[in-house]
């Protein structure tokens, strides 16, 4: 199976070099040519347009930011629908919406393309290790074809249903993923005003009930105050964004997921979107009147 992948940003990167090293013959595009040369000193084809790679593979996977994104390289000018060949399966692994998810299957349909949305969590290490969850909306045989590539580069693969079920499962995991950099984030401001030693808190936090992914790999780094990406905090701010606006539809209260939403709506227009999520730290500490680290 000949595998196209589009997006090589923190986590793309890392899940394009899982498909070679798993020994799929592998193509990549990503808008910003330079960081395609990891992949052209390995030999890997760089081609010069999503069209190109749905033309020279059988999957074509995309990994970039947003909904609109996602439009642009599939549909946008040179976009994949202008390579589409019988047969071509397209997977979009960013994370958006169940709503955008069946809109885009129903568009490609028209070019003869099959689709399924296949988000991820696990973050930049569990890209990096081969060790990402994935869940998939989609047809159940469409996804059984696939499944060798997605396990290039995910432990749990998770078939969730119908299409869009894949990015509905995602976003109810950054309900969790969201509200869980709150709390560490609240634990550790208030363990800074009460003169708690934060490795302390850190062996308590991580070995007990309250231990999470957030502790243990986003807390060393904010101990350090280390707020480089990781998860962008803007991309953070977009699932809650899908998430508030899936429950608004639904009637349904979330009432802590909208306070995350609010603070990283903050944080963003504290020109701090580009940073991790764990820079929500840096916000609790300006509001805590301390000029950071
Ligand atoms: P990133 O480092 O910001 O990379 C984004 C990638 O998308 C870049 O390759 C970028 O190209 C490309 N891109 C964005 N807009 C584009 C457009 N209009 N046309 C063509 N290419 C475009 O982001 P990331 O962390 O890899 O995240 C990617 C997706 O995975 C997001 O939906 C995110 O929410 C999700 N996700 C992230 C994590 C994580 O821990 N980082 C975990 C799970 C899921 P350029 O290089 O040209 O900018």
């Amino acid at each position: 199976m000949r595998v196209g992948f589009i997006g090589l940003g923190i986590m793309g990167s890392a899940m394009a070099m899982r498909i070679h090293m798993a020994g799929f013959p592998l193509i990549v595009y990503n808008r910003t040519r330079s960081k395609t040369e990891p992949f052209a000193k390995q030999g890997i084809p760089v081609a010069d347009s999503p069209r190109e790679v749905a033309e020279k593979s059988d999957v074509v996977i995309d990994m970039v930011t947003d909904a609109p994104d996602v439009e642009q390289v599939l549909f946008g000018p040179n976009g994949v629908v202008y390579g589409a060949h019988p047969g071509l399966i397209v997977i979009d692994m960013s994370t958006n919406s169940p709503e955008y998810a069946r809109s885009f299957a129903e568009r490609l349909a028209k070019y003869g393309v099959e689709f399924l949305d296949a988000p991820v969590t696990g973050g930049d290490k569990g890209a990096r290790e081969g060790t990402l969850t994935i869940m998939v909306g989609g047809k159940y045989e469409v996804f059984q074809r696939v499944k060798p590539v997605l396990e290039a580069m995910g432990k749990t693969i998770v078939y969730a249903g119908d299409v869009g079920s894949g990015q509905m499962l995602k976003l109810l995991n950054q309900i969790v993923v969201g509200i869980n950099m709150l709390a560490v984030a609240e634990a550790m401001a208030l363990a800074r005003k009460a003169g708690i030693d934060m490795e302390k808190l850190y062996t308590v936090l991580s070995t007990g009930a309250a231990n999470s992914f957030t502790v243990q790999y986003y807390m060393p780094k904010m101990m350090k105050g280390d707020y480089e990406p990781g998860f962008r905090a803007a991309h953070l701010r977009k699932d809650l964004k899908y998430v508030v606006e899936v429950a608004n539809k639904l009637n349904v209260p979330l009432p802590g997921t909208a306070l995350t939403l609010q603070l990283y709506n903050a944080l963003v227009a504290r020109g701090l979107g580009e940073k991790g999520t764990q820079a929500l730290l840096k916000l609790y500490y300006e509001l805590m009147g301390h000029n950071e680290q």
